[in-house]
């Protein structure tokens, strides 16, 4: 399915094979999750994909080769020299490439990926459980992490990755509140379900105050809500790659040493801490399944918010 230009469908279409180069691997994808940031990309949200691009950053598959199964993430190369790679911020590589960005997907039914990207998948998932892990999860897991240790944290937005990190964090015994749009009784029942103590309406406060925050849904206003509802010292982390405008706010709500903070892309050593936890655990994810064909549909639903958790598209 490729995109060719912004603001248009993606169009399926018979492409040659991508031939691995040195140190690549050829993947024969097996599922490949919808992210937000694939339809940020769709949208024109973000401004710089190679074009002609094959979307995806959430692959599962084997590599031809060698039968092995693998993950593909987000980050697909860094140049391993620049003064963020240099002090194991690889996150930040002014350099970096990523996967159905700047590199083809795996919106396809072949990839190719640098073996130092690639991740081994534990066996205990299939190729649809383990694919929404791969960004919902890990850059997920990422933001949790810098919400340090929080007890009470509030999600705002209730989709593929609060679905994980919901579990996650109730494991490491915290307590979830949930916030999803008004009136989206759905989605508050999904997240009660998926082990959130407490759901309602953005706007609405939580029945406690929050020590910390994460921002998953792209729109800005929710950055000032959530500072509203985290005690001193709490931290707001806006988990996405695009958001709306924030609005001006009183400095009364970020005095009290809060903090607001994004949290950009992965490390490698994100991957492994986080599989790692997945191995240990079974996360189960609500997902939604589609043909390769469907992806636009995919998109759509993740764009009009009728999605239940993961969009996943079946190759
Ligand atoms: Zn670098
Ligand atoms: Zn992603």
């Amino acid at each position: 399915m490729v995109l060719h230009r912004q603001r248009e469908p993606l169009t399926l279409e018979q492409v040659p094979d991508p031939k691995p180069k040195a140190g690549e691997r050829l993947i024969e994808v097996e599922a490949c999750a919808v992210c937000r940031t694939d339809q940020h990309v769709v949208d024109a949200e973000l401004s710089e994909p190679k074009l002609p691009l094959i979307l995806g950053h959430q692959i599962v598959g084997r590599d031809a080769a060698t039968g092995e199964r693998v993950g593909v993430p987000w980050l697909g190369w860094t140049d391993g020299t620049c003064r963020y790679c240099m002090s194991g911020r690889e996150n930040l590589c002014d350099r970096a490439r990523f996967t159905g960005y700047t590199i083809d997907g795996g919106y396809a039914e072949r990839c190719v990926a640098d073996a130092r990207y690639c991740i081994p998948i534990p066996d205990s998932y299939s190729a649809e459980e383990a694919a929404p892990l791969l960004c919902a999860g890990l850059i997920g897991f990422r933001a949790l992490r810098m919400a340090g240790d929080a007890r009470r944290i509030g999600f705002y937005g209730f989709g593929s990755s609060a679905q994980i990190l919901a579990q996650v964090a109730t494991a490491e015994g915290r307590e979830v509140f949930a916030f999803t749009r008004d009136g989206d009784t759905t989605g508050q029942d999904f997240a009660r379900s998926m082990g959130a103590v407490w759901a309602g309406a953005s706007s609405q406060a939580p029945p406690q105050p929050l020590d910390a925050a994460i921002i998953f849904a792209p729109a800005g206003p929710l950055v000032v809500t959530a500072l509203r509802n985290v005690v001193k010292g709490g931290t707001v982390v806006c988990a996405g790659i695009h958001m709306s405008d924030i609005p001006g706010f009183s400095y009364d709500l970020l005095w009290g040493e809060r903090a607001i903070r994004s949290v950009a892309n992965l490390t490698r050593q994100d991957g492994a801490e986080f599989f790692e936890r997945a191995r240990g655990m079974r996360i189960v994810t609500q997902r939604k399944t589609y043909t390769l064909e469907a992806a636009n549909e995919a998109i759509s639903a993740l764009r009009n918010g009728e999605l239940v958790g993961t969009a996943v598209l079946r190759i």
